[in-house]
């Protein structure tokens, strides 16, 4: 997709920093973290959110929601994290891209929003 920043992203326009990477997706630090911990799993194909999930591939679909456990095991988070997809201007979705927040390292609040 032309003009997304995640897919800059994935292709390697734009610099990041990668902590997980398979046929499907990719993970990298969010530039502004907001726990110790913080990381973007996103496809490597472009689906805006969540809503349109759907658009994936099954492979692509699983692939995702499974790199999300292989990469919190790896950044050492056995006490926990938390794992958030903004979708749409109501949750402040910023980039229109599908991507999962790893938040871990510290403990969150006991509410969510
Ligand atoms: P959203 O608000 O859409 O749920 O999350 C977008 C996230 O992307 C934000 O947490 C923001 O800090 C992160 N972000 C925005 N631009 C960049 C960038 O150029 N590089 C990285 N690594 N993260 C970014
Ligand atoms: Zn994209």
């Amino acid at each position: 997709m032309d003009n997304c920043l995640f897919c800059k992203i994935i292709a390697g326009d734009i610099p990041s920093t990668k902590v997980y990477e398979d046929a499907y997706c990719y993970a990298f630090r969010d530039i502004n973290p907001q726990a110790p911990t913080h990381i973007l799993v996103v496809p490597k194909d472009h689906v805006a959110s969540i809503a349109e999930a759907d658009k994936l591939s099954p492979e692509a679909l699983c692939a995702v929601i499974t790199a999300i456990g292989k990469i919190a095991a790896q950044e050492g988070l056995e006490k926990g994290f938390r794992v958030v997809s903004n979708c749409g201007p109501d949750a402040c979705q910023s980039v229109p891209h599908l991507h999962f927040h790893i938040l871990g390292g510290r403990q969150m609040a006991d509410q969510m929003a």
